[in-house]
């Protein structure tokens, strides 16, 4: 039997400007301007036949990540949309039945409900924790609930429930394809989604870290992060692991994989 290989291909499920204080440890920057970003899932095709499997889904709809979040303008356009960006690679909505959400921030599972056939894996302690976001009301942005959307999470507990595969810790999910826990690092529940292609390991970060460069490279922890030091120690294991880190906000590195995370002879 070969080893498990799969083709990895960028979807760009909508763009925002945010600010770059998200970036860099927080309480140390003194960065103030906004930047656009990204919105990204991840579309993972086995080269030897079986399922796609989808990471992340996008935004709801940008009026709302705008009016709610108060973090800057979000753009959608036609050919950004889920349907449009899986139509690329010869996909429908209804093709993908595995969604993996790295967390459940509304960039990122706002689209669960357009996939009608979909399963979607989960960190218990993300769903947990999602629910009831330890955050203070007070706070101007995050929408009251520090990013997650309340309606996300709603459809998620009724009407998808029945789709909702909760998990706990590292799993594998296909051959080649293992969601790794990192708990309390961007989310209480942020896993990342380790996938074995033919050139490396590839390593979909959701938004663990923000910028490679600056966050695993440099080990300068991101800005929204739960525990500092299970931040910094997830910094450094993504660095041993990976060939390839695929983060969700991150322009430069998102467009080195216009073309799909390379194939080949492993370096
Ligand atoms: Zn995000």
């Amino acid at each position: 039997m070969s080893t498990p290989d799969w083709k990895i291909y960028p979807l760009l499920v909508g763009e925002a400007d945010v600010p770059q204080v998200l970036d860099a440890f927080w309480s140390l920057s003194r960065e103030k301007s906004l930047i656009s970003v990204p919105i990204a899932a991840w579309l993972l095709v086995p080269l030897h036949g079986g399922e796609p499997i989808l990471v992340d889904t996008g935004f709801r709809d940008a009026e709302r990540c705008v009016q709610l979040q108060g973090l800057g303008p979000h753009r959608s356009k036609p050919e950004w949309t889920l349907q449009a960006q899986l139509s690329k690679y010869g996909f429908g909505l209804e093709d993908i039945q595995t969604v993996i959400l790295t967390h459940l921030h509304y960039d990122h599972a706002g689209g669960c409900g357009l996939l009608p056939r979909a399963k979607f894996i989960i960190q218990r302690t993300e769903l947990q924790a999602a629910a009831a976001p330890l955050v203070s009301p007070e706070l101007e942005f995050g929408g009251g609930a520090l990013f997650y959307d309340r309606k996300d999470i709603a459809e998620l507990i009724d009407p998808l429930w029945s789709r909702v595969r909760l998990i706990e810790g590292d799993e594998e999910i296909a051959p080649g394809v293992k969601c790794v826990l990192f708990a309390n690092t961007h989310t209480p529940g942020s896993q990342a989604v380790y996938v074995q292609t033919s050139a490396g390991n590839a390593v979909i970060l959701g938004d663990i870290a923000r910028k490679v460069e600056q966050n695993v490279n440099k080990a300068i922890p991101p800005g929204l992060y739960y525990d500092l030091e299970a931040t910094y120690r997830a910094m450094k294991k993504i660095k041993r692991d990976a060939d390839f880190i695929l983060p969700s906000h991150d322009y430069e590195e998102f467009l080195k994989y216009a073309e799909g995370v390379p194939v080949g002879d492993k370096h």
